[in-house]
């Protein structure tokens, strides 16, 4: 990454990004989408459009919008997320001027170098939040640069500082939140280390690690971290060093920034900026807010126009809103290879809009996103919910168990651990026997079952006798039995503000709507 791009990005002001935008989205369709993307190649094509239609920024609205259902396989296209890889033809890159001028003067091998690092994919992340079936996103040499160059963004705008040590606690998983994180470490320069969170080393583990390193900052999913703050305080551990929790993944509420900096002063760090970030696999990037006085409200996500247009549009019509209007995020790319998605439908509504003001905090002139955001379609609608941040369908998982072999009836409840609405997920599963099988067999086939089915691993297993899952079950005293149950307690938190994440939210509101009665 070059210095200037490092140092010119947050200055910028709207009419100098206007018209930046306007020359990158031209250039970046001339030269690298309609060539090389097999997808918008034709969607132009049948459009009659050329990358010359697109003289300022207004014209961006000419191209039609893409959404996860354009991605997803067909009986048709079995693979139809390929057609939006930028593949050139190798033969066609070797005969532009440009290849050729730089073979002369540095010769072959390096240009074939610098080919590859462009446009040879070498790494894939999935989609998460969106749809049952996760999407694979390719990025190449070039894709991972802007995604350390976007997470050395995260860290400077939250006001990162080179000697800080840092925590990164993102479960281990082919996702945005993790890698960019990862990236963000290594680019912006500060000692970090990655836990892979709860999973891997458990809560123990990273309360070892917090104690060992003193960290300055901790970074992962608001649930897991909250955990483990609250577990940090009950063993009495000091961590005066911690000034930043950058959070992830879900949404934030204004209850549980709170919460956070309260257990932190508990760890005796009175001061800490709780900070949230928005963010999707699809974007290859993720923005941040930036650090604001605890009796303030945060002033949004922080853009970077160089690397992407964002625009806001009306959910229902998709028309383009002006600066300020509440509707749904849409992002174009102009620096992505790998896989490229334009006018891209994130699904997410932010309520303040997009605002060009300087930052009244930092003082940064880049578009924010100002205030809550939420999904625009009812995710729930499909049976789909997020637990122990995993996405699960929940009709798939009844299936699952009403075919498991030994059991007769079963129930799944959902707890928060300790009861508190800011914690981890726990499920527990209630199962009947239908013969004798042994409890501990049973159990374990049970656990692999749910896995390999679901991704989610039940925190215990319970045996209960016939009496005791009818009143589990509610049988002869609600009308059908119920089989997964939501006992977690609702964040009793008002205002919600700067919310969203890294992998598309879905927050705790109306859980327990999701009581379902098969
Ligand atoms: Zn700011």
């Amino acid at each position: 990454m070059t210095l200037n791009k490092q140092h010119r990005w947050p200055r910028l002001d709207e009419p100098s990004i206007r018209v930046m935008q306007a020359d990158k989205l031209r250039r970046y369709l001339r030269d690298v989408v309609l060539p090389y993307s097999p997808h918008y190649r034709e969607l132009f094509r049948a459009q009659g459009l050329t990358a010359d239609d697109f003289k300022s920024l207004g014209d961006l609205r000419k191209i039609p919008f893409t959404s996860k259902t354009d991605l997803l396989p067909t009986s048709e296209k079995p693979q139809r997320f390929r057609e939006f890889v930028i593949a050139p033809d190798p033969r066609e890159l070797a005969r532009r001027p440009k290849t050729i001028t730089r073979a002369l003067l540095h010769g072959r091998a390096q240009v074939q170098k610098e080919l590859n690092d462009e446009f040879r994919p070498k790494l894939i992340l999935f989609t998460t939040g969106r749809a049952a079936e996760p999407l694979p996103f390719c990025l190449t040499q070039h894709d991972i640069d802007n995604l350390a160059e976007a997470g050395r963004r995260v860290m400077e705008v939250c006001g990162a500082q080179l000697d800080f040590r840092l925590i990164n606690a993102f479960p281990f998983a082919p996702h945005l939140a993790f890698w960019l994180t990862h990236y963000a470490g290594t680019e912006f320069g500060a000692l970090m280390t990655s836990t892979g969170g709860g999973k891997v080393m458990g809560t123990e583990g990273n309360l070892r690690l917090m104690r060992k390193m003193m960290p300055d900052a901790v970074i992962g999913v608001p649930t897991f971290i909250y955990h483990l703050l609250h577990q940090a305080a009950d063993e009495g551990l000091r961590c005066e060093n911690l000034k930043k929790i950058v959070l992830g993944g879900e949404k934030v509420s204004d209850g549980l920034r709170f919460k956070l900096r309260e257990l932190a002063a508990e760890l005796g760090a009175p001061k800490v900026d709780v900070l949230a970030t928005y963010g999707f696999t699809e974007a290859k990037m993720a923005f941040a807010e930036c650090p604001y006085p605890h009796d303030q409200q945060s002033s949004g996500y922080h853009l970077y126009p160089d690397l992407a247009i964002v625009e806001i549009v009306d959910p229902k019509t998709g028309e383009p809103l002006p600066p300020g209007s509440p509707g749904e995020i849409v992002l174009t790319p102009l620096e992505a290879r790998g896989t490229v998605v334009l006018r891209y439908r994130t699904g997410d509504c932010i309520d303040g809009g997009l605002t060009y003001e300087p930052c009244p905090h930092c003082g940064r002139s880049v578009p924010r996103l100002v205030g809550k955001i939420s999904r625009v379609s009812e995710i729930r609608e499909m049976n789909l919910d997020k637990l122990k941040g995993t996405l699960v369908d929940f009709n798939q998982l009844e299936h699952v168990l009403d075919d498991a072999p030994h059991v007769g009836a079963w129930q799944l409840e959902l707890r928060k651990f300790h009861d508190d609405p800011h914690e981890v997920d726990e499920i527990i599963l209630h199962v009947q026997k239908s013969d004798g099988t042994d409890d501990e067999e049973l159990a374990h086939g049970l656990r692999d079952r749910m896995f390999n089915h679901t991704e989610i691993h039940p925190n215990r297993i319970e045996f209960h006798d016939s009496g005791e899952m009818r009143q589990l079950q509610g049988v002869g005293v609600v009308l059908k039995e119920q089989k997964i149950v939501d006992h977690r307690p609702k964040a009793n938190s008002v205002a919600t503000n700067g919310n969203g994440g890294n992998g598309n939210t879905n927050g705790s509101n109306g859980h327990h709507k999701l009581v379902t009665s098969p």
